[in-house]
Order: structure tokens, then C-alpha cells, then sequence
């Protein structure tokens, strides 16, 4: 249930009702608006201490989520979610970032020179996978904490955050060492405790939605996240699997305003791995801006006929610019930013 407090509320009697919250077995959830402050009770038979906190002096109302995810709901929160990433990258503001960068670490000099090549066209978020979960287990698999080292070093010298995939709950630990974003790919996002493990730390988290995950299913899989104490969670789609069989996935783009609508976290949208064909991405990224992302990542690399993973989909360092400079028109064009 959520706890609505009165207008000005002090601190001293939020922590009267998060105190009393606690000792009944829960965790309290706090979120904090302009001006009022609400406070999730969340669990099992929470509503049968409606009455202990309706008689409290501070609390304004309760009421009851009517979703089965609570936390990620609109209900819980109305205002969107501003992630604050590190470097001032803050996503979920006016401004769309753009994450950019190979599928896979390859080597020390690809990470740096492809951080380059994206940073000079705009992007602010480096991307690029140590641990890949590959189909094949004979395919490259990355590069593991080898290719960490060279993400981070390539942040450092750029001065740009990055994002990288965790497959198990080790690796999440790794990942909040090197990196500033947490990726739970799409064969995850189900893996309940590997979530409740990126729930724990404190870096923000990319969920990707699976390929036959609803869009229920993506928000209850952000519930997890969520109910541990880290809110700072991204949703990532990347592409459903249908009938269709022209392109790699199909781009669910409906997700985007039904999300909106639902939840008040950051969307971001993958148009690489949507479609999967190179001369697609551009043109379904910018249809992901006009749908209203508040970011894209975008798979980029200088010599994709030689990359180890997913070189048909990623784009030459051109194309990558000519991109960014089109996104930003139409970022424009629907009230936002996407290029300083
Ligand atoms: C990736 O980002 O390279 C990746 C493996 O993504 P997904 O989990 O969406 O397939
Ligand atoms: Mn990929």
C-alpha cells in the first residue's frame, strides 16, 4: 500500500512511519515529490495495517496499488524517474543520451578507439560486453574482467560512463567495481535472484526485456530490482520474437507510450539488436526518438566484417555520425535534446 504523508512533512515524522514500517516487518519505500512525500508498504498483507497508519497525525491517505508491480508503478510515483549516472549523465530528463559502442570488448585498442569515434559524435554512455551470452558456446564469449580493465580505462581517459552485461551474480559484483551501469540482457531478465542481486548494489541497471517477455513480465522483473532498494532502473526494449522472420527480432516500438503510461522509469530502446541488419538501424533508431526514448544503445564498430560478435547489425563509424545528427533534429522536433 502506499502511505501518502501531508504536505511539508519533516523528517522527524517520516522516520516516525518508516521506523513503524520496519518493526511490523517491511521495508519501507520512499519517494519524495515536490512537495509530498509517499512511502511504499510493500509485501504480503501490508493493507491489514491500513488502520495503524491511518491514525497517525502525519499521513495524509492509503491507498492500494492496484498492479502487481507496486514500486515500478505510476501509482507509486507519478514524476519520472531521473537516473543520475555518474559524470553528470542524468537519463530520464529532457535530454536523450545515446550509448554507443562495439557488441563485445575485442582488445584494448578497439574499446578506446571506438569510445573515441562515439564520444566525437555525440554519445555520452560507452557500451561494450566482457561476458556475452552468445547462442553458440563454441562463439566468442568476451573477454571477462580483461575487458573490464580496458572499459574502464577507455572511461577514464573519455571521461564517459559505461555500460556493461552481467550474466551471473559474481559478475554483477565485478561489474559494480568497473563499470557505472549494469546491463541484465535479455535472457535474463527473468533470472530472479541474479536481479535481486543487481537490486543490492547501488549502480543503476539496464533491464533489457526478454524476447518473449510481456510488457507485465518486464515490469515485474524491474519490481525485483526495485523491492531490493536500488530504483535506479532503465528498461531496455530490444526486440520480441514473432512470426516474422525478415529481420532479427521485431522491434516492439508499442512498448514504448504503454510503458510510458505505466511506469515512471527511464525507457530505452536497442534498434542493433531490434532489427539486426545495419542498413535498418538508422531509420528504426530514429523512429525510437519520434516514439519517445530517453535513450538508445547502438552497436558501433570500425570494421564490423571482422567483429567478433554481432558485426551485421553494428554500424561504421559514418553512418554513426550522419545518425546522431539526424536523431538530434528529431529530437528537437518533439521538445528534446540529444546533442549538446
Ligand atoms: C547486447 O547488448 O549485446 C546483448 C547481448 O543484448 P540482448 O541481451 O538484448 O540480446
Ligand atoms: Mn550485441
Amino acid at each position: 500500500m502506499i502511505i501518502t504523508l501531508k504536505k511539508g512533512a519533516k523528517q522527524k515524522e517520516i522516520t516516525i512511519v518508516t521506523d513503524k514500517i520496519k518493526s511490523l516487518g517491511y521495508k519501507p519505500h520512499i519517494s519524495k515529490g515536490k512537495d509530498i512525500t509517499i512511502i511504499g508498504m510493500i509485501g504480503e498483507y501490508a493493507e491489514k495495517y491500513k488502520d495503524v497508519f491511518e491514525a497517525m497525525d502525519v499521513v495524509e491517505h492509503i491507498s492500494e496499488i492496484q498492479k502487481p508491480y507496486k514500486l515500478a508503478s505510476r501509482e507509486f510515483k507519478k514524476e519520472n524517474t531521473v537516473i543520475k549516472i555518474s559524470r553528470n549523465v542524468e537519463i530520464g530528463g529532457k535530454k536523450i543520451h545515446v550509448m554507443a559502442g562495439p557488441c563485445a570488448i575485442e582488445s584494448k585498442e578497439l574499446m578506446f578507439n571506438t569510445a573515441k569515434i562515439i564520444k566525437e559524435a555525440g554519445a555520452t554512455i560507452i557500451r561494450g560486453g566482457a561476458f556475452k551470452p552468445r547462442s553458440s558456446p563454441y562463439a566468442f564469449q568476451g573477454l571477462g574482467e580483461k575487458g573490464l580493465k580496458y572499459i574502464e580505462e577507455a572511461s577514464e581517459k573519455l571521461r564517459m560512463p559505461t555500460v556493461s552485461e552481467a550474466m551471473t551474480i559474481e559478475q554483477v559484483d565485478l561489474l559494480s567495481k568497473y563499470c557505472d551501469i549494469i546491463q541484465i540482457g535479455a535472457r535474463n531478465v527473468q533470472n530472479y535472484d541474479l536481479l535481486k542481486a543487481a537490486g543490492k548494489q547501488n549502480k543503476p541497471v539496464l533491464l533489457k526485456r526478454g524476447m518473449a517477455t510481456t510488457v507485465k513480465e518486464l515490469l515485474l522483473s524491474a519490481e525485483y530490482i526495485l523491492s531490493q532498494g536500488n530504483y535506479n532502473v532503465m528498461l531496455c526494449e530490444r526486440g520480441i520474437r514473432t512470426f516474422e522472420d525478415s529481420t532479427r527480432f521485431t522491434m516492439d516500438l508499442n512498448a514504448v507510450p504503454v510503458l510510458k503510461k505505466l511506469t515512471h522509469l527511464p525507457i530505452i530502446l536497442d534498434p542493433s539488436h531490434g532489427i539486426g541488419i545495419r542498413e535498418h538501424v538508422g531509420t528504426m533508431a530514429k523512429a525510437c526518438v519520434a516514439v519517445g526514448a530517453d535513450g538508445l544503445i547502438i552497436e558501433v564498430h570500425p570494421c564490423p566484417q571482422e567483429a567478433l560478435s554481432d558485426g551485421p547489425q553494428s554500424l561504421l563509424p559514418d553512418q554513426f555520425e550522419t545518425l546522431m545528427k539526424e536523431l538530434d533534429l528529431i529530437a528537437k522536433a518533439i521538445g528534446r535534446e540529444l546533442l549538446d
